[in-house]
């Protein structure tokens, strides 16, 4: 049995990875462009994605195999009447200028009116985390939907939980992202940060 090092199939992955975060580059650039996430995460991102784009491309294989998971689950869910990558938008004007908050849901159902937000990971807590509940929320008023379910999926357990809409003040939100009030918004996030070589306000994870 002969077996050697091969280079045919992860090229093409990586091709196709890439090429998808390089479309969003001159996007990462425009300040007045808000992702959601970037509303339930570290403020002073928001403003290192405008200078530093490049540092957000990776080809980690935990974030390669998210990807993946994604387009697996999608894929059921188009069978079951779900759109996938269901764009959102929204314009806030503050400060006399128009920003516009932007982001994708996962997989929304237009007639049974139910948003769901799939996460991979390598281990889970018992109840979901923090900032996935919000970002849903997030969806759920951006949508005016009332139920959303967030999908877990690790590879040792599988989790799903229902979360119904409360209301969120989406402005206030906005703006205390573009003023960058929260860096970072939580202990653990510095760790984790693409940007934590270069940032004066990265802190040492506390828990
Ligand atoms: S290193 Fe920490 S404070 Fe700096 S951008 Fe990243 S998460 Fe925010």
């Amino acid at each position: 049995m002969s077996v050697e090092s091969s280079e045919t199939i992860l090229p093409l992955i990586y091709s196709s990875h890439i090429r998808e975060q390089l479309t969003r580059f001159e996007e990462l650039r425009n300040n007045r462009v808000i992702y959601v996430t970037e509303l339930v995460s570290c403020s002073h991102k928001h403003r290192l994605r405008q200078l530093y784009p490049e540092l957000t491309i990776s080809f980690e294989p935990i974030t390669v195999t998210g990807h993946l998971i994604h387009i697996g689950v999608e894929k059921y869910l188009v069978e079951n009447g779900f759109q996938t990558e269901y764009p959102v938008k929204k314009t806030f004007e503050i400060d006399n200028v128009e920003y516009v908050l932007k982001g994708k849901v996962d997989a929304y159902h237009p007639e049974k009116r139910i948003i769901v937000e799939i996460k991979s990971s390598r281990n889970i807590t018992n109840k979901p985390l923090e900032h996935h509940v919000e970002q849903l929320q997030i969806y759920l008023n951006l949508l005016n939907v009332e139920t959303g379910i967030l999908l877990y999926i690790t590879p040792v357990v599988f989790r799903e939980y229902r979360v119904e809409r409360k209301d969120i003040n989406l402005a206030n939100l906005v703006k205390s992202t573009i003023r960058n009030e929260n860096h970072p918004r939580w202990n653990w996030e510095c760790n984790y940060c693409v940007f934590k070589e270069i940032c004066s306000y990265r802190i040492e994870q506390t828990t």
